[in-house]
């Protein structure tokens, strides 16, 4: 099916690649393991929120904006690639942040993600000790209207509906590639935490009418608030390209337990995933976000929610430079 045309600023290097994961197969034993490499999507080292930011850019762009801001913490991925969006089109980038995670070693707070944001001229806002980023994002934006600009607000993780159509066209690419290949995909694994990727990615294959389930990881040990989220996110997305309500409404498949402490906070099954996955492959994940996500999929493996001739494919959204953050952190004793 044709989608709308909406209004998209290019920043992606696609497609990404399909990669086969055949000595992590081998280790565990278990079905099909193919990696989408939306880490290599190549704006500023990466990640899965370049391919929202083409059409949240879009937008802002199509709007006459001259400057975005987006909120984060302090090692958000979303936050670098977004300031690198900025620089790449031209406008003024100022970001919200906060530190939300209980780190404070002067690698967390200066090196990873928060140099690379420095060094690609954004304006970090820190949160004072009264301050949220909602109420940060709102007084930077009034003053850059009262200084004549007109500020663009990019939610957390660029999840919303105009976001979530870089996974809509992920999910078309994804099909096309494994058809290309004669791969028959079973199952999509990814990190959930704002939504969007899940939720693009849920919406792109109902609108392909394609019965391939999609599973997030919760990486933040979330309450329900992460359901919600995608939940609303794919309904807004699915209108927004003409997609009629249909099975793929109801709730979306969310595996927990694999959170540890919250958002940000390793875990023993995420230093070994991170681990294998570097050691067996050749591949960097990250300390957050796709190193759960890859711990998830390993417990998934090892308690048998997949028969060995599945193919399931691996979404690696990216995020290896917070590793510089968590030096101290990710290596086995
Ligand atoms: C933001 C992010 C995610 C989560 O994607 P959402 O769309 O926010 O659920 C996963 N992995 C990495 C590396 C990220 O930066």
């Amino acid at each position: 099916m044709t989608l709308p045309d909406f209004p998209r600023f290019r920043l992606a290097h696609l497609p990404t690649p399909l990669e086969r994961l055949e000595r992590l197969r081998k280790h565990l034993n278990g079905p099909r393991l193919f990696m989408k490499r939306d880490d290599c999507t190549g704006l500023a080292l990466g990640g899965n929120k370049t391919r929202k930011l083409e059409f949240l850019i879009g937008d802002a762009l199509n709007r006459g904006a001259t400057a975005v801001i987006t909120e984060g913490g302090v090692q958000s991925n979303h936050v670098r690639q977004t300031a690198a969006a900025a620089a790449k089109a031209g406008l003024k980038c100022h970001l919200a942040l906060d530190h939300r995670v209980p780190i404070d070693t002067s690698i967390y707070c200066e090196s990873g993600n928060f140099l690379l944001d420095r060094l690609l001229g954004a304006t970090a806002h820190l949160c004072g000790p009264n301050e949220t980023r909602a109420s940060v994002v709102t007084r930077v934006t009034s003053d850059l209207r009262s200084q004549g600009e007109v500020p663009y607000v990019i939610p957390t993780g660029g999840s919303n509906e105009i976001g979530a159509l870089g996974y809509v066209l992920a999910a078309r690419e994804l099909l096309q590639q494994a058809n290309e290949a004669d791969i028959s995909i079973d199952h999509v694994v990814a990190a959930a935490s704002s939504g969007g990727t899940q939720a693009g990615l849920i919406a792109g294959m109902a609108i392909e009418n394609s019965d391939v389930l999609v599973t997030g990881i919760d990486v933040e040990g979330d309450d329900g608030a992460l359901t919600f989220e995608i939940e609303n996110v794919t309904e807004r997305c699915a209108e927004r390209i003409g997609l009629a309500a249909g099975p793929w409404s109801s709730s979306p498949r969310i595996e927990r337990g694999y959170a540890g402490e919250g958002y940000g906070i390793p875990t023993v099954s995420l230093i070994e995933a991170i681990n294998l996955t570097a050691t067996l492959e050749g591949i960097l994940l990250d300390p957050v976000y796709t190193g759960k996500a890859m711990a998830g999929l390993i417990g998934m493996i090892r308690s048998g929610a997949f028969a060995t001739d599945q193919t399931i494919v691996f979404i690696h959204s990216g995020g290896a430079p917070a590793l510089f953050a968590y030096a101290d952190r990710v290596l086995e004793s």
